[in-house]
């Protein structure tokens, strides 16, 4: 084997931002969908699913389809949202959560984050919602993430968008399993988005589903969802639809998912304390803060680095761990300075889409890295984290 000395060969096995982490019965689940001989998009598991995430979040209506962005597209599309439309939406999110916007040919404005929450920042929404209604422009949505699975304050997006009659549609992917006041993450909202994609908290390896109290809501997106096919023996269409319908297999999966959902909440949140116990009293670093109103579920464990004071910025920090084997991400690119957002680029498409603010998310992504938080990690796994990254600072 030829060597190079530039490169250490790193033998330690590999350490992901956010694996998958099976729980056991899945399969049980996934075994009753072939004996059943419904390898199919519909099928018993998938209402089986449907009506155990209801129960779980207390949401009462939900429809399982092919992934959270799917969700998104039908809850903006059920809402009314058209060609030059506006929506409002966090500006720190996963592109997931805005580019339906766009399918349907309305123009993201994006918000700034807040210090408190890292969600979208209530008095800015309020000030631009003004401004908006005075140029008698409003939204057709606002669209808060519940940014690494802690919770938007619901209440105060609410209370500020409920004399407007805007519907607030919670993206919700991140925050399966987290609270706010005590409720689950998207209760009370218009309509919730959650994701299952392998990356989150609980996965089918890729899916979504759509959580509202307005059963009409739901019911027009499982009817848009399978194609829009109207009640005949024959194909018959008076609405174009999509195929986005979760797979019965899928939701075997996710049925057994469901019933670890608490366990993962737990060991993520053990996760964040422990890198937090380590790392606390380090000059430089802080950890991404739990709003008072809710629990977070610690879906991944965030710090923000301050280079002059640490001595290594974030891309350094990344570079090293990588170098040894480890996965960290820096926080999502803000959605207001990405290329495809921007008047002038050098991107292929261009929706150009306004911000309110923008700084605060723009520093969060400068200084901020998500650690490794697989459920499944040990805590020599944590220290090999820890260790490298308190290595950066000589
Ligand atoms: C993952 C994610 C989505 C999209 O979910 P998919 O199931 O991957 O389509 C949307 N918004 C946010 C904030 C996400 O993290």
């Amino acid at each position: 084997m030829p060597t190079d000395k530039r490169f250490k060969l790193n033998t330690e096995k590999r350490i992901f931002l956010s694996p998958p982490h099976i729980g056991g019965e899945e399969i049980r689940f996934v075994n009753e969908a072939f004996d059943s001989n419904y390898v199919a998009p519909v099928g018993p598991q998938v209402d089986a699913f449907e009506r155990e995430f209801a129960e779980k979040t207390g949401i009462t209506y939900t429809v399982a389809l092919a992934s959270g962005t799917a969700a998104m597209h039908l809850a903006l599309r059920i809402t009314g949202v058209k060609q030059g439309d506006e929506v409002f939406a966090s500006t720190l999110t996963f592109i997931g959560s805005v580019s339906p916007a766009t399918f349907l040919g309305a123009t993201p404005v994006f918000i700034d984050a807040d210090r408190i929450s890292w969600n979208m920042n209530p008095d800015l929404l309020a000030e631009e919602l003004e401004r908006c209604n005075k140029k008698g422009k409003l939204p057709k949505a606002v669209i808060p993430t519940d940014l690494y699975g802690q919770c938007t304050d619901y209440d105060r997006i609410k209370e500020i968008c409920s004399p407007y009659n805007i519907p607030v549609i919670v993206d919700s992917a991140e925050a399966c399993g987290a609270l706010y006041k005590g409720k689950h993450a998207g209760f009370g909202a218009k309509a919730a988005v959650f994701s299952f994609n392998g990356n989150k908290i609980i996965t089918t390896s890729g899916g979504g589903m759509l959580a509202s109290e307005d059963k009409s809501l739901i019911d027009q997106a499982r009817f848009l969802s399978q194609q829009a096919r109207d009640p005949a023996s024959h194909y018959e269409h008076t609405q174009i639809g999509y195929n986005y319908r979760m797979s019965n297999v899928l939701a075997a999966i996710g049925r057994g998912q469901l019933r670890v959902l608490d366990e993962r909440v737990k060991a993520k949140r053990r996760i964040f304390d422990y890198y937090k116990n380590a790392l606390k009293d380090i000059p430089g670093i802080e950890f991404m803060p739990e709003a008072p109103y809710g629990r977070s579920n610690r879906w991944l464990t965030v710090i923000l680095i301050t280079p002059e004071i640490f001595g290594a910025d974030r891309e350094k920090v990344r570079v090293a761990l990588e170098a040894e084997n480890i996965e960290s991400r820096p926080v999502w690119k803000p959605m207001h300075i990405q290329p495809v957002f921007r008047s002038q680029n050098n991107s292929k498409e261009i929706y150009p889409a306004r911000a309110v603010g923008g700084e605060v998310a723009e520093d969060l992504f400068e200084r901020g890295l998500c650690l490794p938080s697989g459920t499944a990690m040990t805590c020599e796994d944590m220290n090999r984290v820890i260790s490298s990254i308190l290595k950066c600072r000589m």
